[in-house]
């Protein structure tokens, strides 16, 4: 399967360096044809920034855009929400739902993961689901447990098309931390997670299950040979281009 190298910018960004940046991944992207799939998640007022720099930057037109975040409502009342048809306006193949800072800062709960990733279906956008333990839970030997938890939420809300989803599989302590789960840990968690697909849809082989937490040039190509890694998901590394398309090239 092709894989696929998804940058999260979290809230980093402005006008210049966005343009700095693409201008800058644009040129090696041109210089270096990628054979993955290439995705930007960038924060929801840039979209329409980054979408116009593509249609101006011919190397750019393979690299989906994506949001970092999809209301779980359709529209109304809900002052601060950005909802699905309004990312799909914006063009917008991916949102990412249930990243780990968002269920520790903004308490959405596995159920509300489930409803956001509905919606992002449902409006034709894939859902980058996050998963993932903290520190506390994997020494405690819960690892298995908690991911199987998240994603199963994922999968009982949208079972008939749970093949169109990506899995994140992002453990909390290896985010921003540049601790980096090994490729036999994140391999044996990406496995289980594999299995989990495999019992909820006999087309699971089609769904891309990515690697996050501190995926740097350095490490990408160990953690990228593991056979049920199939991208990456890139925090701080993914707003520097020269180690983006590092990243990139160890898809190949
Ligand atoms: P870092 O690559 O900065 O650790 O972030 C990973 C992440 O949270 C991507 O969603």
């Amino acid at each position: 399967m092709k894989k696929l190298i998804a940058g999260n910018w979290k809230m980093n960004g402005s006008l210049a360096a966005n343009e700095a940046l693409l201008g800058a991944l644009a040129q090696g992207l041109a210089a270096n044809k990628p054979s993955c799939d290439i995705a930007v998640c960038v924060p929801a007022p840039y979209l329409a920034q980054v979408q116009a720099l593509k249609s101006v930057q011919p190397a750019l037109s393979t690299v989906g855009v994506g949001a970092q975040d999809v209301s779980a409502q359709a529209s109304g009342a809900y002052t601060g929400e950005v909802s699905a048809g309004m990312l799909k306006d914006f063009a917008c193949r991916y949102a990412i739902v249930g990243h780990s800072e968002r269920r520790q800062y903004h308490f959405e709960t596995d159920a509300l993961v489930a409803e956001k990733a509905r919606a992002a279906l449902a409006a034709g956008i894939t859902p980058i689901v996050c998963v993932g333990e903290t520190l506390a839970e994997r020494e405690a030997g819960h690892t298995e447990e908690v991911v199987k938890r998240q994603l199963a939420a994922v999968i009982h809300a949208n079972g008939h098309c749970i093949s169109e989803i990506v899995v994140a599989y992002e453990p909390v302590w290896a985010i921003g931390t540049g601790k980096t789960a090994s490729p036999e840990e994140a391999q044996a968690v990406h496995a289980v997670l594999r299995a989990q697909l495999k019992a909820a849809t006999d087309q699971s082989a089609r769904v891309k299950i990515l690697y996050g937490g501190s995926m740097n040039a350095a490490n990408a190509a160990t953690l990228l040979a593991q056979p049920d890694i199939d991208g990456g998901l890139i925090g701080g590394a993914s707003l520097n281009a020269p180690d983006f398309l590092k990243i990139i090239a160890a898809a190949q």
